[in-house]
């Protein structure tokens, strides 16, 4: 072989060379890519709710010997906790060898995800079709919810305090709904407006039956036809809907995509696959060095308000409750702490090139994305990680041999975006965002590549050990 020339020797030792994953991993890596997607996606599959998200997650911390934390109860290095915020958010903690005083390890993801809830009174009749009205939750490009599987998932809680949980289309036995589209041939009109304007929210009514209640006596027949399917099921009447959190999400399960089957094809990914890579580096923290605790937050989608959300304060009466029961004061163990805010950022999509600045965007295979800061315009609303921790988290990944990359959301005014690492670092954290390339995000069906996925986790075990 020819000896190297002395630009390419400084080549290697100055400049940067990233790595498709696909060439750099070995055989046995893929593999291992390979299995720990297929957990991910059956977690997927299950977990289409924050609320189901939660009770995966129960299941699992189960096997691994996860307990109710208790406040004030005195904890030993390698002791596995948990607790619930309202079925809809929780915390995992792996406590570490050290004080937490010295700080604490903290991994954020969201298990919230765009999609249609109902409104509190959703049924309604109209030309002997029943609907469900909604109210889109989360940023959506409307038109692409449209003739597409819906499936019906939620909690009703009925007036006497009860409640019944609803899953409906996610079997194949199962019927799934529908809001409607028009048809080409008289969409003349429709296919000159703005895609914002093609579908509007109030048009996103579910389409639900079209058979009348025999009788000739009561009136809109379609609707009580309905209810009285749903009473006998469920026992519900109609105003119990007032107290319901129902959604529709898309009724598809996760698939391979791609010859190679090198990707996942799944509504959801933002944030499950912070998520799961998160949850399963925490399940398998033994004995880490610092106490590590995983959040899934809830309501990020909205804006993270709410008691649910990250701006509550839930997290940090959390770890306050940690502090007491060491004798410390919680500011100081979170001025110690750091934070990696689990969330996906976009990839690179050649057929919307130039919306991305292509020296400064993730690259699907490429591996989990540091996000420095996100925000729009001039940065507004960042977190904008400061370069020490840049540099921290580089170590880290780096000594671990975890395959990660750098990446802006689009290029500098194309629009923007935050996360829930704002609302951590807002508690005087050390916080950066750390998570998985999508394609078409916030879409019905999003793309994220196996082996990010894989890596991601390797990059939340590294940060946990
Ligand atoms: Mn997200
Ligand atoms: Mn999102």
């Amino acid at each position: 072989m020819a000896e190297k020339s002395k630009g390419e020797l400084l080549q290697e030792q100055l400049m940067m060379d990233p790595k498709n994953m696909g060439e750099l991993l070995d055989d046995e890596t893929l593999q291992a890519v390979q299995n720990f997607c297929e957990g991910y996606k059956k977690f997927l599959d299950r977990a289409k709710t924050e609320r189901e998200a939660v009770d995966v997650t129960l299941e699992m911390l189960e096997q691994y010997g996860y307990v109710p934390f208790v406040a004030g109860k005195q904890y030993r290095p390698g002791d596995k906790v948990y607790t619930v915020n309202r079925g809809k958010a929780m915390i995992m903690a792996t406590m570490g060898r050290r004080p937490v005083a010295e700080g604490v390890r903290i991994g954020a993801s969201h298990i919230d995800c765009p999609r249609l809830d109902l409104k509190p009174r959703p049924l309604f009749e109209e030309a002997q079709l029943a609907y469900f009205k909604t109210h889109y939750y989360g940023g959506i490009k409307k038109y692409q919810w449209t003739a597409i599987p819906l499936a019906l998932h939620g909690v009703i809680v009925k007036k006497d305090g009860s409640s019944v949980k609803v899953t409906i289309g996610e079997d194949p036995s199962e019927p799934v709904f529908c809001v409607t589209d028009l048809l080409p041939h008289l969409a003349k009109d429709q296919m000159k407006l703005p895609m914002t304007e093609g579908i509007k929210g109030e048009q996103f009514n579910i389409l639900i039956g079209c058979h009348p209640f025999r009788d000739d006596k009561a009136s809109e027949r379609v609707k009580l036809n309905i209810m009285n399917l749903l009473f006998e099921k469920y026992g519900v009447v109609e105003s119990d809907f007032l107290s319901a959190e129902l959604s529709a999400v898309p009724a598809y399960p996760a698939r391979d995509l791609g010859l190679d089957r090198s990707m996942i094809g799944s509504y959801g990914h933002d944030d499950r696959v912070c998520a799961y890579a998160n949850l399963m580096a925490e399940l398998e923290a033994q004995n880490p060095e610092y106490t590590t605790v995983t959040v899934f937050a809830d309501k990020e989608e909205t804006g993270s308000s709410g008691a649910t959300g990250l701006q509550s304060w839930f997290l940090r009466d959390f770890l306050e409750d940690l502090a007491q029961a060491e004798g410390c004061q919680v500011r100081h163990l979170l001025a110690r702490s750091k934070c990696l805010s689990c969330d996906v950022n976009a990839a690179f999509d050649p057929a919307f090139s130039d919306v991305s600045e292509r020296r400064n965007t993730a690259y699907l295979n490429y591996g989990p994305v540091l996000t420095k800061y996100t925000g729009s315009g001039g940065k507004s609303g960042t977190n904008d990680a400061d370069a020490e921790m840049v540099g921290f988290i580089r170590r880290i990944l780096d000594d671990a041999g975890v395959v990660w990359q750098t990446g802006e959301l689009g290029k500098v005014d194309a629009g923007g975006g935050g996360t829930v690492a704002k609302y951590v670092a807002a508690h005087n954290v050390d916080t950066i965002d750390l998570g998985v390339p999508v394609l078409s995000m916030h879409a019905p069906y999003e793309v994220v590549s196996k082996c990010d996925v894989y890596m991601t986790y390797k990059a939340m075990e590294a940060f946990y050990r």
